[in-house]
């Protein structure tokens, strides 16, 4: 059986080709997987119906399963999803921010460990394939009534998508192909610790979507500190990476900035902040810390944010402070974890979560 939910449109042609078929069918199908959400090949009616059943013998269209659903207060709405081999993952729908957006996972854990993220204390289990990332977004479009409507996504749940590039990429090309969803890359946010490679890679890349750059510190030692790959992706080089990044007009690099309570949090680091980007077309996201059992840091004040921020904007940089949502129902940023998956009995996973 061939995956349809793993392949390009070119690539669903050929196959459908070398077994005797007509390649344009493949333009039917993918309309009917991303559009209809019809993943079932016996249902998409406007085919023969001697070959919708020749075509469920030979292909199938796997999908990350609901098995959670649950709403937030503010509307955020998570869904806990299971994967073909049993695995799970979290996906989120943040209502009119001002668009709908969806956030989706790229990793089934994380190997980053960032000392403030919970998803960074689960390790990193496996890479979601390019047909499970964009699938979190036919799933989600197809819970919330959205499938032909306009969304934005970010790559924004669990994982690094930078540390799965390839089907991170292949991924946001199927959600581009304009017989699928046709999702503009201007809609789409890949959000990265700044693996120095793979940003120039990214810079390459003919599809491109907009970058943020998880920063949080602005010395080597405290982002080494907070942000483990800083040891291999020094702070210069992922800054260095960033003033050569392609950009198109107007547009411009968000550099994401958890604030720790007494950490990172003082007018000095604000400073510091606005001299590293000197130069960079940047705006700064700040995001007061999401706390969680086992995450040793505390969130700062409002006071304490908006002095952070007024320091910025004095500086002419453009400031926005993320609201953080769905912190009621842990879907908030740096709160997606699985619990209780088939590897790990709910003891362990506490265990994990006191470390
Ligand atoms: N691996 C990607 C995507 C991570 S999630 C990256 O690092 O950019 C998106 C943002 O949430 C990142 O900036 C991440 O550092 C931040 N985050 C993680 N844990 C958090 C927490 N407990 N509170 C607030 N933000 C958090």
């Amino acid at each position: 059986m061939i995956d349809l939910a793993e392949l390009e449109l070119a690539d669903i042609e050929k196959d459908l080709e070398a077994r005797g078929h007509a390649g344009y069918h493949a333009r039917q199908v993918y309309r009917w997987i991303y559009r209809r959400g019809q993943t079932d090949l016996g249902q998409m009616t406007d085919l023969a119906k001697g070959l919708r059943s020749q075509l469920s013998e030979e292909f199938t269209v796997s999908t990350p399963r609901i098995i959670g659903d649950e709403v937030s207060a503010d509307g955020t709405r998570k869904l806990l999803l299971e994967l073909k081999d049993g695995r799970r993952i979290e996906s989120v729908f943040i209502p009119d921010t001002p668009a709908m957006t969806f956030c989706v996972s790229t990793q089934v854990g994380c190997a980053m460990a960032c000392a403030f993220c919970l998803t960074g204390k689960m390790g990193l289990a496996r890479n979601l394939t390019a047909g499970e990332i964009a699938g979190q977004v036919r799933v989600l479009a197809a819970a919330t009534g959205l499938l032909d409507k306009t969304f934005n996504i970010v790559l924004m749940g669990m994982g690094e998508p930078l540390h799965n590039y390839d089907n991170t990429m292949k991924a946001l090309r199927l959600l581009h192909e304009e017989h699928g969803l046709a999702v503009s890359p201007r809609r789409v946010t890949l959000s990265t610790v700044g693996l120095v490679p793979e940003l120039e890679r990214l810079a390459q890349e003919p599809v491109m979507p907009n970058l943020a750059i998880s920063l949080h510190a602005t010395t080597e030692t405290q982002r080494t500190a907070l942000v483990p790959p800083n040891k291999k992706h020094s702070l210069a080089s992922v800054i260095e990476a960033c003033r050569k990044f392609p950009l198109k007009k107007r547009s411009r690099i968000t550099f994401e900035y958890v604030m720790l309570a007494g950490v990172n949090d003082t007018p000095e680091d604000a400073r510091r902040l606005t001299r590293l980007l000197a130069g960079i077309k940047a705006k700064v996201n700040l995001i007061p810390l999401n706390a969680a059992p086992g995450i040793a840091f505390d969130r700062p004040s409002d006071d304490r944010v908006d002095r952070f921020a007024r320091i910025l904007a004095e500086r002419h940089i453009t400031v926005s402070v993320r609201k953080s949502r769905g912190r009621d129902i842990r879907a908030a940023c740096g709160q997606l974890i699985v619990e209780g998956g088939p590897k790990k009995t709910a003891a362990q996973q506490m265990a994990l979560l006191m470390r």
